[in-house]
């Protein structure tokens, strides 16, 4: 079952309280601009935006017809993804649908996108933030890694995102995946925040449980795994990475090392369990499985050497 946790997530958003009329509007242009497509054809146009998620289906039906007098097509699709139904909200053509699209900021003209109205107000840029995630948010389970995505067809709303984010003091970084833009949070912490500025605050609960659990049994893992004489190739090869990181930790520190290994160090620090792959793809740009295993390998040759070093001096 893929990404359980997100659709937890969009559960409990859909099922929040509506809210401020200013906020039910720009919830849903976060939803659209995050979630929908725009279809240009000779009759006019028409948006659709499809998810997996019947509670935010739900969720975009209550949004349009509070703020609009719109007629607002249903339907669930027969394509399935990943054992899911997906689910489309269809905003056809008809009177007052552009006028509806360009008063909420979606539309600029007739057929041209709105990139740049952004909520001024607290309040509504909450629900912006809470809108995007219901269209074309997700996250891992926590108890795999922590990592929580936005993603955008449009550079320009990427940047806003993380402009916004900003304001909550979320630090988020964009990263370019098959010509779309994702605008990511890793650190624990921020995911956590996150949840609750979007206003998720049982999945936040939730988030910190598996945490807590997690920090436990990491530790545990970490000391059974490697003192066992037994240990397979992988578990044999994180500890012996994890031996020389720490000692690199306590000799000269990780700000001495060059960028790009630090950061392969902080996330194996973090994460003894993960596959190279899942930490390479947490890199920013993404980094294959071979190229963190050359970082990984470079950091421990680095500790070899002072090591040697260091014997030489004391001997
Ligand atoms: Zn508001």
């Amino acid at each position: 079952m893929k990404n359980t946790f997100s659709l937890k997530v969009k559960d409990e958003l859909s099922r929040l309280e509506p809210g401020n009329s200013c906020c039910l509007r720009s919830e849903l242009l976060g939803f659209l601009r995050a979630g929908a497509v725009l279809e240009v054809g000779q009759s006019g146009i028409q948006v659709i935006a499809t998810t997996e998620s019947p509670s935010v289906v739900r969720r975009a039906f209550m949004l349009l017809k509070r703020t609009s007098s719109l007629k607002v097509k249903i339907s669930c699709e027969p394509r399935r993804i990943h054992n899911h139904n997906l689910y489309a909200v269809r905003l056809f053509m008809q009177p007052g649908l552009k006028e509806f699209l360009k008063r909420l900021g979606y539309l600029r003209s007739d057929t041209d996108l709105e990139k740049t109205v952004i909520p001024r107000k607290g309040c509504c840029r909450r629900a912006y933030l809470r809108g995007f995630f219901l269209g074309a948010g997700s996250m891992t389970n926590p108890e795999r890694y922590y990592h929580l995505e936005l993603v955008t067809g449009s550079r320009k709303h990427a940047a806003h995102l993380i402009r916004i984010l900003r304001v909550f003091d979320l630090h988020a970084r964009r990263v370019e995946r098959k010509e779309r833009q994702v605008v990511y949070l890793k650190e624990g912490d921020e995911i956590a925040a996150f949840l609750t500025v979007i206003g998720a605050v049982k999945s936040r609960l939730d988030f910190e449980n598996v945490r807590v659990v997690k920090g436990v049994r990491n530790h545990v893992n970490r000391v059974v795994n490697c003192e066992t004489a037994n240990l397979n190739k992988t578990v044999k090869a994180a500890c012996r990475q994890l031996g020389a990181i720490r000692f690199l930790v306590g000799r000269v520190g990780l700000d001495a090392l060059p960028q790009p290994l630090q950061e392969v160090a902080r996330l194996r620090l973090e994460q003894p369990e993960a596959t190279l792959k899942e930490l390479g793809l947490q890199l920013d740009p993404p980094l294959g499985k071979s190229g963190v295993n050359h970082r990984l390998r470079r950091l421990e040759e680095i500790a070899a050497g002072l090591k040697a070093q260091q014997k030489k001096v004391f001997r």
